[in-house]
């Protein structure tokens, strides 16, 4: 006689076997329905004064609050052991990341010419996260409750868990709350909380959602408050399904099989082994590990009542036992798991190929552990952000739009004798004239608004607008291009650039495979932002900055969003796409210490680090960084200390797998043979670059010396150019060019005002510069 109840072929069950194994459905008995309606009643009869009946009689203490002071809290982390605050804290952090990730996208679309619809996604107000008392304290439970919630915005999150003798819940819990973030915590168990949450008494608000597992009382208590508030999915017994192949380790599934049987004595754990070998060995192992189970009188009955080791043909045998069963563990140990990945139907969260063991999900990977079981995997899903959000959705309809739906509303409206909505909707017929279907050239949405970039740069005798070397450039470029080949014309260029991509990684110290280059850098933001964002998706840059980027996001379909400098600020955008400038356009300023490491952290997003002018900088180039990940892409340029803005070089910096989709977006022949030859030339003279780049550097400290002298309080810059702050810089501007100089003008500028951007050249030019800004000041 097997400890296993149901072995053999699964295709060998009988319909009463089959039904016993995959029949899960949850009864409720009469008598706990009756027990907790009353307690529900007096709840909402008596507030917190049934509270504390309910905390003498059931948890026997006499509750002196309520509420569990925060110092309560902090003393409880405090008292924590190290090594599992560190697991509960990393535990979150992964909770958190998952969660930024899922918050749902809002919407607008044009459904119809002048028919829009919206939808967006706000947080509920307040939600209550139940957490069981005394062995079933578990405080990862709290983390998976409380964490998505704050994530999703809600407003307070309140844990409820039952009193101990010292009237305060269990230590765990406490500390979990605490690293969780949770805004209030209850000493409030059983089906008291839950009526207390749902309705609300003189000391616990009404809130909006219940969420966590509890016992038999609890599951009953949110069953009947579910008309008023939400709940989650109801918690039956822990379920594992696991389909095996000949690469598994039979051992290995026997302990995934022990793990959830060990949760309850209903579990329900099941191998689908492919092949009688492989059953034979699992069942071995489970025969032979599950008496040795620490927990073994949870463990054995759960076996006894609800554990199969089934064989299988073949793995296409297991695809609709998962579809009937919809496990709420389903674990895939099989040889190529994520091929098999797309034939799973219903199942609460999967665990693909050897490795992934469902303790992993149950404690650390982020992904919620609180899921459907029962089959309800069927209709529900695992706790997630979601759960804490609801939609609103709008409907804009243009005067044209109305005339367009007005006759069909008519006709639906009286063919279900609802006269008045018919009159409504006819009102609108001659409102304005039909309109004709979309015209093929409306641009893409925001297009219209953005401004053609046109640049306000008359010729002038000194041009110092746009950052670009006043020095000539490098030597060897004149050579090249005095010796062109007329092949070099003629022919197409390489459609890559991978002659500059291998010289490149060499002057800089990174593989070609991690380089991409572009029609200036210019063009490479453009691929970046078009390889890496999907419509609607957000794209956050931190004025004042290099603003085109904007533009390059609306283009492509993303949606640009201004933030101030401040990771939280950038974070709460949800972005696909983070740009960051350093030095920056136009302040010349670095980005603050430990930035760009705080928004990786804190962001799921691809960050877009801008280096055009870190030849000026002296700060450790992120070259190498980006060499290596998949979240960092360093954009630089040949336009700037390289001398050759007219030939349009720009290039990045990425892992091979990031840069592969950039080739695929960016598409061939971008980079022509002329301007490659050039930038070629251009590196090998690199000793002459840096002599020059050392010329602008020791110029532009006389430069500023020299406004200084003038009341002028420029930025401090670390580019080849300096912001300087001048009230009506537009004007200004213009009556300098009168003088024969060109400045540019930022008028308005966040957190500067108006100011003028001078290039760095030569010091006659700034001479000349200082001249103008003395004849106009
Ligand atoms: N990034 C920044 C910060 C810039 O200032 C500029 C040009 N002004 C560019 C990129 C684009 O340079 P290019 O396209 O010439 O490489």
């Amino acid at each position: 006689m097997s400890l296993v109840r149901f072995t053999g072929r699964l295709a060998g069950l009988g319909p009463d076997d089959t039904r016993a194994l995959v029949d899960r459905s949850l009864s409720v008995q009469p008598a706990l329905e009756d027990g907790v309606r009353k307690l529900i009643a007096e709840v909402r009869a008596d507030g917190d004064a049934a509270l504390k009946r309910f905390a003498r009689a059931f948890d026997k203490v006499e509750l002196a609050a309520i509420e569990v002071p925060k110092a309560e809290l902090v003393r409880a982390l405090a008292a924590l052991d190290p090594i599992v605050r560190a697991g509960l804290e990393r535990a979150a952090k992964n909770l958190e990341t998952v969660a930024r990730a899922s918050l749902p996208r809002p919407i607008e679309i044009e459904v119809e010419p002048g028919v829009v619809v919206g939808r967006r996604f706000d947080p509920l107000a307040r939600v209550g996260v139940y957490a069981p008392g005394g062995k079933a304290a578990y405080p990862s439970s709290v983390l998976m409750g409380v964490v998505p919630a704050k994530i999703a915005g809600v407003g307070e999150v309140v844990v409820c868990s039952p009193p101990g003798p010292n009237g305060l819940p269990s230590d765990v819990v406490l500390a979990a709350a605490a690293i969780a973030g949770a805004d209030r915590v209850l000493a409030l168990g059983g089906a008291g909380a839950i009526a207390a949450l749902a309705y609300g008494t003189e000391s616990v608000g009404k809130v909006d959602r219940i969420v966590g597992p509890g016992n038999a009382w609890v599951a009953e208590a949110k069953r009947q408050v579910s008309s008023d508030v939400g709940i989650d999915a109801p918690a039956g017994p822990s379920e594992i399904l696991v389909v095996a192949d000949r690469t598994a380790n039979a051992e290995a599934v026997a302990r995934e099989l022990c793990a959830q049987a060990e949760h309850d004595e209903d579990a329900c754990v099941v191998a689908l082994c492919v092949g009688q070998a492989l059953a034979e060995r699992v069942l071995a192992a489970v025969e032979s590990s599950a008496p040795m189970q620490p927990r073994k009188e949870i463990v054995l009955p759960a076996l006894a009542s609800r554990g199969a080791v089934l064989v299988i043909d073949s793995l296409a045998d297991a695809w609709p036992f998962v579809e009937a069963f919809a496990p709420e563990h389903l674990f895939l140990a099989l040889e190529d798991a994520d091929a098999s990945l797309p034939f799973v139907k219903n199942a609460g969260t999967v665990f693909v190929g050897h490795s992934a063991s469902v303790a992993f999900g149950d404690y650390l990977t982020g992904a919620n552990h609180v899921l459907p079981t029962a089959g309800a995997a069927r209709r529900a899903s695992g706790l997630s952000v979601t759960d804490f959000v609801r939609a609103t959705t709008w409907q804009r309809i243009s005067p044209a739009g109305a005339a367009a739906m007005a006759p069909a509303t008519d006709a639906l409206a009286q063919s279900e004798g609802l006269f008045a909505h018919a009159a409504a909707a006819r009102g609108h017929i001659n409102a304005a004239a039909m309109p004709s279907s979309p015209s093929p050239t409306r641009p893409r949405r925001g297009l219209e608004a953005i401004a053609r970039y046109v640049p306000k740069r008359p010729p002038c005798e000194v041009d110092l607008t746009d950052n670009t070397s006043l020095f000539g450039a490098p030597p060897s470029v004149a050579n090249v291009l005095a010796s062109l080949a007329s092949s070099t014309i003629t022919r197409y260029p390489s459609p890559y650039g991978d002659e500059l991509r291998t010289a490149l990684g060499t002057a800089f110290g990174v593989h070609g495979d991690c380089i991409v280059t572009g029609d200036g850098s210019d063009d490479v933001l453009d691929i970046i932002t078009r390889a890496f964002g999907d419509v609607g998706d957000a794209f956050a840059f931190c004025p004042p900055t290099f603003s085109i980027v904007a533009s390059f996001a609306t283009a492509n379909g993303l949606r640009p969003d201004a933030c101030a400098l401040d990771v939280d600020a950038i974070a709460r955008k949800n972005p696909k796409i983070v740009y960051l400038c350093a030095p920056n356009n136009p302040t010349g300023a670095m980005l603050p210490e430990g930035f760009l490491d705080a928004v990786l952290a804190k962001t799921r997003a691809l960050v877009l680090y801008d280096e055009a002018y870190a030849d000026y900088s002296g700060a450790p180039s992120l070259l190498g960084r980006a060499a290596t990940s998949d979240r960092l892409i360093v954009a630089r340029t040949f336009s700037k200390a390289f001398g050759l803005a007219g030939l349009r070089v720009g290039w990045a910096v990425s892992s091979p797998a990031v840069i592969a989709n950039l080739e695929r977006a960016r598409g061939p022949y971008k980079v022509g043979a002329v301007a490659e030859k050039a930038a070629l030339a251009a590196l090998s003279d690199r000793p002459w670059v840096e002599a020059r780049v050392a010329d602008v550097l020791a110029l532009r400290a006389r430069f500023v010396e020299a406004l200084r002298a003038k009341g002028l309080a420029p930025l401090p810059s670390n580019a080849n150019f300096v912001l300087v702050p001048v009230p009506g810089c537009e004007a200004r501007a213009d009556a300098m060019r009168a003088h024969g100089v060109s400045v540019r003008a930022f008028p308005k500028l966040a957190g500067v005002g108006d100011a003028l951007r001078i290039s760095i050249g030569p010091w006659s030019m700034m001479q000349a510069c200082l001249a103008a800004l003395e004849a106009t000041g």
